[in-house]
C-alpha cells in the first residue's frame, strides 16, 4: 500500500538477492522507503514524488535480450539515483557507457581504492576499504559526464558519479554488512545527497496506513483471516483501528495450536477484547483431525492442513456474503520467498501468499504489511498497543502442532504435545532462559518404548525438546540448557503428561537439521 509521507525513497527491484536489505538500511536511517518492480511504469514512480531512487542488483546482464531495464528518462527527472551492481551497470549502459563480461569476476570481500575522497557518496570512507562484490559483468568505461570515484584491481569502475545530475553508480553492495562502510555510503546518499531529514518513525507508518486504508475502503466491508500469529494479528488491529466494525475477522481454530492459544486469541480479538471488530471463531478441530487421520507423510500433512484451512475460511466467508476487501498479513519476506511480487527467484511456497481462497467473493486485497520485515511488524504491533505477549511470541509454523507430531496426528497426541510444550515453556520462563533461545518447544516423536512406572510396565511415547538460538532462522544452534532445567522439565512431563514415558533433548544444529521436526 502506497503511503503518503513527506520523504520517501523508492527502491527499484531488479531481482537481486539482497534487495530486502537495501530497503531495510534506508529505513534504519529513518527514511521511509518502498520497493517496486522494475516493471512499474515510470510515470507512477514520478507520481510518488520520491526524494531519491535506488536501483538494486539483479541476475541479468544488461546487454542480454529481454534483460530487466528501466526508462532512461528516470535519469533525467532531477531526482538523485543510486545504482547498485546491476543497477549501476544498467545506468551506465543506458547513458552510453560500456558494460561487458569482466575478465576476472569478483565475488566476496574485495579491497576497493577510493579515487575521490571528497565525493558526497563516499564521505568518511577510508581508502582502501573492504566491500562486498558479486558480479560477472563490469563497467569498462563510464558514460560521458561521469567521474570514476573508486576502483579495484579487477574493476576500473567500482564507483562513479555525475554530481551535477545526482547520479551515482557502485559496483559493490553497500547494503551487505561485509561492506565495511556500506551503512555510511547509504546514509550519505539518502540523508546527504537526497536531503532526507531522517524524521520517519514507525508511529508515522501506523498513522499513515490507517489514513490510507480509510481512503481506500470508504464504507466497504472487509474480511480478514486470523491465524493468531503475529502478522495477521497486527494486520487485523490496523484494520480495526481504521474501519472498526466494517471489519470481520474469521479465526479458524484447527486444533493444532499451542495450549490455550485459541482462547488467548479470542480474549484479544473477541467481544470481550479491546478492539472494535466482528469476530467469528470457528472450532474446526474435529474436522482437521478427521482429515489427518491415517496420514503420516509430512508434506501431505502440510497440504491437508493448508487445504482444510482455506475451505473452512471459505465456508465462513460464504455465510458472511460478498465483501469488498480481503486482508492478508503478507510481509515482505513472504513476498520475496514465494517469488510473487518480488523479483528474486522463488525459494519456497508460502501459505500467506500462495494459499489465497479462490471462492471468497471480494473485489480487492489489502496487504498493509507488505513492505515490512518481521521485526518492523513487531514494532508496529507495539505502537498499535497490541499486548507484548502476543507481538513478541515465538515463530509458530502455519500447520502448527501438525508438524510437531511425527507421524499420524490424533487428538490424543495433540493433547500430549500441548501439555509437554506448556511445561517446557513455563520452566524456561521461570529459569529466566526464554530470551537465550530464539525458539523452543516440545514435539512428539513417533517412537514408543518400554518403561516402568509405579512398578508397572509402560509402553509409551517419547517427547523431544528443542531449543535453538538463531539470528535469522537460516542457521541455528542448539541452546545449552542447564542440566538442572532439563531434569526438572523431564520430571514434570513424565509425571504430568499421561502416555509419555521418555524425554529427549535435540542437540542438532541447522544445518544439517531444521528447526522444526517435519
Ligand atoms: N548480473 C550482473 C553481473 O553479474 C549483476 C550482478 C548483481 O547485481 N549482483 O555482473
Amino acid at each position: 500500500m502506497e503511503q503518503t509521507v513527506q520523504e520517501k525513497i523508492i527502491v527499484i527491484d531488479f531481482g537481486g538477492q539482497y534487495n530486502q536489505l537495501v530497503a531495510r538500511r534506508v529505513r534504519e536511517n529513518h527514511v521511509y522507503c518502498e520497493i517496486y518492480s522494475w516493471r512499474k511504469p515510470l510515470a507512477e514512480i514520478r507520481e510518488m514524488n520520491p526524494k531519491g531512487i535506488i536501483l538494486t542488483g539483479g541476475p541479468n546482464s544488461v546487454f542480454e535480450k529481454g534483460a530487466a531495464a528501466c526508462d532512461p528518462e528516470l535519469f533525467r527527472m532531477g531526482i538523485p539515483v543510486l545504482g547498485l551492481c546491476y543497477g549501476a551497470q544498467l545506468m551506465m549502459h543506458l547513458l552510453g557507457g560500456t558494460v561487458g563480461h569482466a575478465p576476472e569476476r569478483e565475488y566476496g570481500k574485495t579491497e576497493v581504492q577510493i579515487d575521490k575522497r571528497s565525493s558526497g557518496l563516499l564521505r568518511g570512507v577510508p581508502s582502501p576499504t573492504v566491500c562486498w562484490m558479486s558480479h560477472n559483468d563490469y563497467i569498462s568505461r563510464p558514460a560521458d559526464g561521469f567521474e570514476v570515484i573508486a576502483h579495484t584491481a579487477n574493476c576500473p569502475v567500482a564507483a562513479a558519479e555525475c554530481e551535477e545530475k545526482g547520479l551515482y553508480a557502485v559496483q559493490f553492495h553497500p547494503e551487505v554488512l561485509h561492506t565495511e562502510y556500506g551503512k555510511d555510503i547509504l546514509r550519505n546518499f539518502v540523508r546527504g545527497i537526497c536531503g532526507c531529514s531522517g524524521s520517519w518513525r514507525m508511529e508515522d507508518f501506523a498513522g499513515n496506513s490507517i489514513a490510507a486504508i480509510r481512503r481506500q475502503v470508504g464504507d466497504g466491508r472487509v474480511l480478514c483471516g486470523l491465524s493468531g500469529g503475529v502478522d495477521s494479528s497486527v494486520a487485523a488491529v490496523l484494520l480495526s483501528q481504521a474501519v472498526g466494525r466494517q471489519l470481520t475477522c474469521v479465526f479458524v481454530d484447527h486444533g493444532l495450536l499451542r495450549k490455550n492459544e485459541g482462547d488467548e486469541v479470542e480474549a484479544v480479538f473477541g467481544p470481550h477484547g479491546p478492539y472494535e471488530l466482528n469476530f467469528v471463531r470457528v472450532n474446526a478441530q474435529e474436522r482437521f483431525y478427521r482429515a489427518l487421520s491415517g496420514v503420516t507423510e509430512p508434506e501431505e500433512k502440510r497440504k491437508i492442513i493448508g487445504r482444510e484451512f482455506i475451505r473452512v475460511f471459505e465456508e465462513e466467508a460464504k455465510k458472511i456474503g460478498a465483501v469488498d476487501y480481503l486482508v492478508q498479513g503478507t510481509i515482505y519476506p513472504d513476498v520475496v520467498e514465494s517469488g510473487m511480487g518480488g523479483e528474486s527467484a522463488a525459494i519456497k511456497s508460502h501459505h500467506n501468499v500462495g494459499g489465497l481462497p479462490d471462492y471468497v467473493d471480494f473485489k480487492e486485497i489489502i496487504e498493509p504489511l507488505r513492505n515490512l520485515f518481521k521485526d518492523e511488524v513487531r514494532s508496529l504491533g507495539l505502537h498499535l498497543g497490541i499486548p507484548e505477549k502476543l507481538v513478541m511470541r515465538q515463530p509458530f509454523p502455519g500447520p502448527g502442532l501438525g508438524i510437531r507430531i511425527v507421524g499420524e496426528v490424533t487428538a490424543e497426541k495433540v493433547r500430549m504435545v500441548q501439555e509437554a510444550d506448556s511445561i517446557f515453556r513455563q520452566e524456561m520462563d521461570s529459569a529466566g532462559l526464554s530470551r537465550t533461545a530464539g525458539q523452543y518447544f516440545a514435539a512428539l516423536t513417533n517412537m514408543r518404548s518400554v518403561g516402568v512406572m509405579g512398578d508397572e510396565r509402560t509402553y509409551d511415547y517419547a517427547v523431544v525438546l528443542r531449543a535453538v538460538s538463531t539470528v535469522d532462522f537460516m542457521t541455528a544452534d542448539a541452546v545449552e540448557i542447564p542440566y538442572e532445567v532439563l531434569k526438572r522439565v523431564t520430571g514434570r512431563i513424565i509425571n504430568e503428561v499421561s502416555h509419555v514415558n521418555r524425554v529427549l533433548y535435540d542437540v542438532t544444529s541447522k544445518p544439517p537439521g531444521t528447526i522444526e521436526l517435519e
